[in-house]
C-alpha cells in the first residue's frame, strides 16, 4: 500500500491508486512476467561492457537525442525478422515499449479524446490513458479471446476514438490478430472520424507486437502493411524475444508523421547513451540472443498439450490458443488465488491475471517447466 498523506495535493483522479506491477518475489522459479528465461551469455555481456565503456568517457555530454545509429539497427533487424525495410524516419526507440505506448497516448490521446481497446488485454493501457487524461473504453473479446470484429467496428464508429489499441499476440491470452482482421480494422479506421479532433482526422491503429517473435513461422507481422497506412503504429520491444527486459528498450515502426508526432512529446534525451550502447551491443549478437525463441515456442506448444491432458474436478483444463511465450490456462478454477498460492509454496511464481478462473504461466527453461509441471500436478491432485 502506498502512503500518501492528505496534505499532499495529489491529483484527484490519482487518489487511492496503487503503482502498477506484479510482485517481485525472490522465488526459485519465476514464470510471472513473461520474461525470457535465458540470461545473456558472457560474450554478450562482454560486448555490452565494451560498448558502455566506450561511451562512459562521453557522459559529460548529452546523448544523441535522435539515436540514429540505434534506429538504423532497428531497421536492419526488422528487415531480417519481418522482411520489411524501413528508413530511420519510420523508426523510433524509447525506454521499453511501455514508454513507446505512453508517448503515443501523449501525442494522440488527451482531454476530450478516447482510446479503444479489446479486453481482456494488457492492464497498462488504462494507466497510459489515465496518465494522459484520455478516456479508455473497451470492447469485450469472444469467449475464445479472439477479437469481436463486429463489435469493435461498431465501437470505432460510435465512440470515434483517436486511438485503437490491439495487441498481437494479446497479453494475457496469447491470441494473435489475423491479418484479415487487421486489414479490416485499418479500412474502418481510415473512414472513421475522431471525437475532439478536426474533421479529416482518423484514428491511429496501434498494434502492440511485444511478443510477435514467438508467433508461428510464416505468420506476417503488422509491419508488412505499414506502407500505405499512415495511421498504423506498430510497437515492438527487445524485452521478450531479445531477452533484454532489464535494459529497457522498446521501439516503434510507423509512418513518418506518427514518428514526428511522438518526437514532439518525448523528453529531451530520453534514451541515455548507456541504453543506446547496450542496445547496439545486443544487436551485435542478434543470432545468439534470438536463438532460444524457437525453443520457447516449442516449449509453449508442448506445455499447452500437457496442460490439456490435466484435469480439474474431472474435466480437462482449458488452455487459450497462444502465439506467445505464455499460456492462459484453467478456465474454471473457482479459487485461482489458492492454486497460485499453492504453487508459490512450492517455489513457482505464476500470475493471477485475466478473467476469473484463469491463470497465466510464462515459458521458462526446460528445468523450470519440469518443476512447474510437477508442482501443478501436486496442486491439482489436492482438488
Ligand atoms: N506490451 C505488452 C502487451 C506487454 O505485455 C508488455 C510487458 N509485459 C509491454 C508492452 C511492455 O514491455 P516493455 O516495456 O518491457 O517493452
Amino acid at each position: 500500500m502506498s502512503a500518501i498523506p492528505s496534505e499532499l495535493p495529489l491529483r484527484n483522479d490519482l487518489v487511492g491508486e496503487e503503482p502498477y506491477g506484479a510482485p517481485q518475489l525472490d522465488v526459485p522459479v519465476c514464470l510471472n512476467v513473461n520474461e525470457n528465461p535465458y540470461a545473456p551469455s558472457a560474450a554478450v555481456a562482454d560486448t555490452i561492457a565494451r560498448r558502455v565503456r566506450e561511451v562512459a568517457t562521453t557522459l559529460n555530454r548529452y546523448p544523441d537525442r535522435e539515436h540514429i545509429r540505434l534506429r538504423q539497427a532497428f531497421s536492419d533487424y526488422l528487415a531480417r525478422e519481418s522482411g520489411v525495410r524501413l528508413p530511420v524516419e519510420q523508426l523510433w526507440g524509447a525506454n521499453g515499449s511501455n514508454e513507446i505506448m505512453l508517448q503515443l497516448f501523449q501525442a494522440f490521446g488527451g482531454p476530450g479524446r478516447t482510446a479503444l481497446g479489446c479486453d481482456p488485454t494488457y492492464s497498462m493501457y488504462p494507466e497510459y490513458a489515465r496518465d494522459t487524461f484520455t478516456a479508455w473504453k473497451v470492447v469485450h473479446r469472444h469467449d475464445d479471446f479472439t477479437l469481436d470484429l463486429d463489435a469493435t467496428i461498431a465501437a470505432i464508429r460510435d465512440v470515434r476514438p483517436s486511438m485503437v489499441v490491439v495487441t498481437s499476440p494479446n497479453n494475457p491470452t496469447g491470441t494473435p490478430l489475423p491479418m484479415g482482421q487487421l486489414e479490416t480494422l485499418l479500412g474502418v479506421c481510415a473512414q472513421a472520424d475522431v471525437e475532439g479532433a478536426p474533421a479529416g482526422a482518423h484514428p491511429v491503429l496501434v498494434v502492440d507486437e511485444a511478443y510477435i517473435e514467438f508467433r508461428d513461422p510464416g505468420t506476417p507481422s503488422a509491419l508488412s502493411v505499414l506502407e500505405g497506412h499512415p495511421n498504423l503504429a506498430v510497437s515492438r520491444t527487445m524485452s521478450k524475444a531479445f531477452a533484454f527486459a532489464g535494459a529497457r528498450v522498446g521501439y516503434l515502426a510507423a509512418s513518418r508523421g506518427i514518428i514526428d508526432a511522438v518526437r514532439i512529446v518525448r523528453m529531451p534525451y530520453h534514451l541515455s547513451a548507456v541504453t543506446q550502447a547496450a542496445a547496439l551491443a545486443a544487436f551485435d549478437h542478434t543470432d545468439e540472443l534470438l536463438a532460444q525463441v524457437g525453443h520457447l515456442r516449442d516449449t509453449r506448444q508442448a506445455t499447452a498439450e500437457w496442460l490439456r491432458t490435466r484435469t480439474w474436478h474431472g474435466k480437462p483444463l482449458e488452455v487459450a490458443e497462444s502465439q506467445s511465450n505464455f499460456l492462459l490456462f484453467g478456465g474454471r478454477f473457482e479459487d485461482r488465488q489458492r492454486i497460485f498460492d499453492e504453487l508459490l509454496r512450492r517455489g513457482i511464481l505464476i500470475r493471477v491475471v485475466g478473467p476469473d478462473g484463469w491463470l497465466r504461466v510464462c515459458m521458462g527453461t526446460d528445468e523450470e517447466m519440469a518443476r512447474f509441471r510437477e508442482a501443478l500436478d501436486e496442486v491439482l491432485a489436492q482438488g
